[in-house]
């Protein structure tokens, strides 16, 4: 319920005091009726009355009933039912004339012979039926019988046979109250959203999960399930794959980015590896064997921080942004100051033609890899911290001119900057693809 969800402690205090202050109001207008004051005033209080006497009384009634209901209705509750599923396999044939019923056949001949506790491992289904994993996957039918589920083949096995397996008992129901939180191993997480921050291709400070009961007390050794996603178009890519890489939380089975584990007496440590593209991912921690529901903060924040837009300026004009890749132009405010000290030297060094430079792709708004192909690998070299740009020379609109280019070089080097002139030619042809000509810029000093 969504109800469940926003009343939380800090709402039904709101509300509390909120009926709390009505009533004090309300009694409050009374004295002043009963105690009768100059005709002015008293006609003033008198409106007061009034409107009280036709808004107030529901209005209050509302919120009581409101605050009632918000303290009846637990927070953060969930239930979950408990089956022990038993890993046996069998099959029927001649017994019951439909899966189910050969089911129902079987948990009541079983039901005699054996104690369901003593089989199998702990599963769990959460208002509808969420069968656990089972080993043969041809069972994928579920019947509940005298609180038994069973779990039945809806294809053939061996032939006519049809197989059945995993039964298990309804063990208990109960109401969970516990939370499940990740929590940086030291200090505070970055924001009521972000848990932590981190650089592409780096490991996050250590980070821990904890389930805590309704006081707030730590619960020891609870089996625990965290998985990484990564959201769409996020971290300066306008583009979206499956196979986008996310983070990484450190377990092996069966994804780097799904682990269990247990929580132990101190809750289960790890740290979050980025991977090298830029951009928002969320950690989803659940209980395993128990319910509970996730709190805090659960957004790794993947990227360079502080870098800043070059924007036009009057030296120099941007180019080579891409539906892709719309912020394409970021550097660090360092590197920006150079870049555009570069292009006023340049600017008036070939006084009176004062041309303007033309800057390519920078980096992406929070760095990492600059995936040109929109395939998350990297063609462009380099452009991941926004310390280099590219600046056109390739003979087109705006390029610097080839008669240009010494002095160029000398320009740049002059600020410490390390100009490389790239240059590319077709594998198959052998001939130069001049469109591709262009300086890139070292401008970190
Ligand atoms: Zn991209
Ligand atoms: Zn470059």
């Amino acid at each position: 319920m969504q109800w469940m969800d926003i009343m939380d402690d800090s709402y039904r205090l709101r509300i509390f005091l909120f009926v709390s202050v009505s009533r004090i109001l309300r009694v409050l207008v009374t004295i002043r009726k009963t105690h009768s004051r100059p005709k002015k005033r008293q006609k003033i209080s008198t409106v007061i009355a009034d409107v009280w006497q036709r808004t107030g009384r529901l209005f209050t009634t509302v919120m009581l009933c409101a605050c009632l209901l918000a303290i009846a209705i637990p927070a953060h509750s969930a239930t979950r039912t408990y089956y022990r599923a038993i890993h046996e396999f069998g099959y029927y044939q001649g017994i019951g004339d439909t899966p189910e019923l050969a089911c129902i056949d079987m948990l009541n001949s079983r039901e005699l012979e054996y104690d369901y506790e003593y089989f199998g491992d702990w599963a769990s289904y959460d208002g509808i039926i969420d069968v656990p994993p089972v080993p043969y996957d041809h069972c994928t039918g579920v019947v509940w019988f005298s609180g038994i589920a069973c779990l039945y083949s809806t294809k053939p096995v061996n032939g006519e046979n049809v197989g059945c397996s995993h039964v298990g008992k309804i063990l208990e129901e109960e109401e969970s109250w516990y939370s499940i939180r990740i929590e940086p191993e030291s200090g505070m997480p970055e924001s009521p959203e972000i848990l932590v921050s981190t650089e592409p291709g780096q490991s996050s400070n250590g980070l821990v999960v904890r389930v805590y009961d309704d006081d707030g007390s730590l619960v020891p050794d609870v089996d625990i399930r965290l998985e990484v996603n990564v959201k769409e178009n996020s971290g300066g890519h306008q583009h979206h794959s499956d196979d986008r890489p996310r983070g990484n939380v450190g377990g092996f089975n069966p994804t780097p980015y799904i682990i269990t584990n247990n929580t132990g007496t101190d809750g289960y440590k790890f740290r979050f590896r980025a991977p090298v593209i830029a951009g928002d991912h969320k950690i989803s921690a659940t209980c395993v064997s128990t319910a509970c529901v996730q709190e805090g903060p659960d957004e790794v924040w993947v990227g360079i921080k502080n870098l800043v837009d070059i924007e036009n300026g009057p030296h120099h004009v941007l180019i080579g942004t891409t539906l892709s890749h719309i912020d394409n132009h970021y550097l660090t405010k360092e590197a920006k100051a150079v870049l555009l000290e570069l292009a006023y030297r340049y600017k008036m060094l070939s006084f009176p033609f004062n041309p303007v430079l033309h800057v390519n792709d920078a980096s992406l708004e929070r760095g990492g890899v600059f995936d040109l192909d929109q395939n998350w690998l990297s063609p462009h070299h380099e452009h991941r911290r926004g310390t280099e740009v590219d600046i056109r020379a390739n003979l087109q609109v705006g390029a610097i001119p080839e008669s240009d280019f010494e002095e160029f070089k000398e320009l740049a080097k002059e600020l410490k900057i390390d100009p490389l002139f790239e240059r590319k030619w077709d594998k198959l042809t052998g001939a130069e693809i001049t469109g591709h000509r262009h300086f890139h810029l070292r401008l970190k000093r």
